[in-house]
């Protein structure tokens, strides 16, 4: 399983993790990105669990400020 994380509370907006991986991202009215299906986990960012990256792991390069974050386990 791979764990994918954003500490959503620093995303700027910048929209390019929604227009590389849009089956997983997608922007809200507060400007914000929000990982789809996520839930908060203890450290109060928002997590969700995942088979494979897949094109979260673009979109984890891509982020201007380096808040999403893939872990594999
Ligand atoms: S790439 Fe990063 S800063 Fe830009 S919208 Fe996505 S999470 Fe937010």
């Amino acid at each position: 399983m791979t764990k994918v994380i954003q500490e959503r509370s620093k995303c700027i907006g910048c929209g390019s993790c929604v227009a590389i991986c849009p089956k997983y991202w997608g922007m809200e009215e507060d400007g914000k990105a929000r990982l789809k299906n996520s839930i908060a986990n203890a450290q109060g960012d928002d997590e969700l669990e995942v088979k494979k990256a897949e094109c979260n792991q673009e979109a984890a390069d891509s982020c201007p400020v380096q808040i999403i974050h893939i872990i594999l386990k």
